[in-house]
């Protein structure tokens, strides 16, 4: 008898019916004899129309009152599977993240769990009760409702497991596991039966949703054997592990990217001590997180320097550098919001030469201009025109010899 604590998605308890089939799911589980902890999300769609609504009424709504908001989406959903499992004749109890103490610090819209106090939940497993929490809330040191960020109930799955010691955290969603890629944009991407804590890692924060980083990061850093499943379908989905020595060495894991991002240029800055930090300090001040950083060789005392932020902040962060520009003497600002990061991953890149050149070689074959260039250990992003986004991905994904060539 195994304690396994699962994770539904937003699709995956879609409608009444995706509900139900969930708790049969569910009870398959139970009556193997495990203990059963349920994490579900808010009904999909619903948490884009709360944000919608609030928009409705103010533009940047007061984060906490958001929050309170965004919470009620996700004790629906515990609310009608509880129900559903009481219907299959399965005793189960659902609770909000403040009823199980899911303590959080104060950033609200992008809570961080602190930590979790297991009593009551302990208390229903030993009744022979399935628990049913609700994912993405918490509740800070003053009791205020929380949320971690888009995508946290898959953080809050992982905490659980990490905090009653489980000996699974599956994580069922709409596709059967982990990708070579997104497989909406390309169709034959590979599933992968396994991928390394570092490589999930680097993949979900260079763009791939499939996985919130904070789950990863929690999953990591407690050892919590955490798989990717299909809610729809059998299989065997995808684990996410330690690097092993019999893992096979491929080159390259996986091709992920993110359209959310944007970049910036000052031209002619004065090429001197203290410039970088003049330029990138009133963008911090302003709360507006930095990506890539790329500064040129100067000439003529004067150099250029570009960066990336989010979509998002691309408005502030022009406003921002217009100001510096005047203070600093450049000669022109510039920025575009019609960019995408893609960047290859693999723990393979470590002792493999050569990478960074076919990848350049294979997008300069469809005629895509790359903009940005950023490496690391194991992966390497490059920044392109938004319209090449499907095009470079795909070619990468054949170069690379991702492609499974069934389909
Ligand atoms: P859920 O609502 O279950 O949390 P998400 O939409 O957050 O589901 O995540 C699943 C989606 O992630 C998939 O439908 C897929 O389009 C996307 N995705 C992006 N990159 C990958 C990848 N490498 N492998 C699998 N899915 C991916
Ligand atoms: N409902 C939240 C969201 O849509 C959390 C989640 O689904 O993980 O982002
Ligand atoms: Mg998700």
């Amino acid at each position: 008898m195994a304690l396994i604590v699962q994770k539904y998605g937003g699709t995956s308890v879609g409608s009444v019916e995706r509900i139900e089939a969930v708790a049969a799911k569910v009870k398959g589980w139970r009556d193997q004899g495990h203990d059963v902890i349920v994490v579900v999300s808010a009904m999909s769609g619903e948490t884009n129309r709360l944000v919608e609504l609030a928009r409705q009424i103010q533009d940047r709504p007061v984060p906490r009152e958001l929050d309170v908001l965004l919470s009620t989406g996700e004790q629906v959903t515990i609310a009608l599977l509880s129900m559903a499992l009481n219907k299959l004749g399965c005793a189960a109890r659902s609770y909000t993240g403040h009823q199980v103490h899911i303590r959080t610090d104060s950033t609200h819209n992008k809570a961080r769990i602190l930590d979790i106090d297991d009593k009551r939940i302990r208390h229903d497993l030993d009744q022979g009760r399935i628990v049913v929490v609700a994912g993405f809330q918490g509740m800070d040191e003053e009791g205020n409702i929380t949320t971690l960020g888009r995508g946290g109930s898959d953080t809050s799955a992982v905490a659980l497991a990490a905090a009653l010691k489980a000996d699974e955290c599956q994580i069922y969603t709409d596709v059967d596991g982990v990708y070579t890629t997104d497989p909406r944009v390309v169709p034959e991407a590979r599933r992968l039966e396994r991928i390394t804590f570092e490589e999930m890692l680097e993949m979900a924060s260079l763009g791939s949703k499939v996985l919130q980083i904070r789950s990863v990061e929690f999953a990591g850093k407690y050892n919590v054997p955490l798989r990717v499943l299909s809610s729809f379908e059998e299989g065997e989905g995808t684990l996410i592990t330690y690097e092993e020595e019999e893992m096979e060495e491929a080159l390259i894991s996986g091709i992920a990217f993110n359209r959310d991002e944007a970049k910036l240029t000052i031209v002619g800055v004065p090429d001197q001590p203290g410039v970088a930090s003049k330029i990138l300090s009133p963008i911090g001040k302003s709360n507006i997180e930095v990506d890539m950083i790329i500064q040129n060789v100067g000439a003529d005392g004067t150099t250029d320097f570009t960066f990336t932020v989010h979509r998002n902040d691309y408005g502030k962060a022009l406003a921002v550098l217009e100001q510096t520009k005047q203070e600093l003497g450049a000669r022109e600002v510039s920025g575009d919001n019609k960019i995408v990061k893609i960047s290859l991953v693999g723990v393979g890149m470590r002792s493999h030469a050569g990478i960074a050149g076919t990848m350049f070689e294979a997008l300069a074959n469809e005629g895509i201009n790359i903009r940005m260039i950023s490496t690391s250990e194991i992966k390497i992003s490059v920044v392109v025109d938004e319209k090449y986004l499907e095009l470079g991905v795909r070619a990468l994904h054949s170069a690379f010899g991702l492609d499974d060539k069934q389909k």
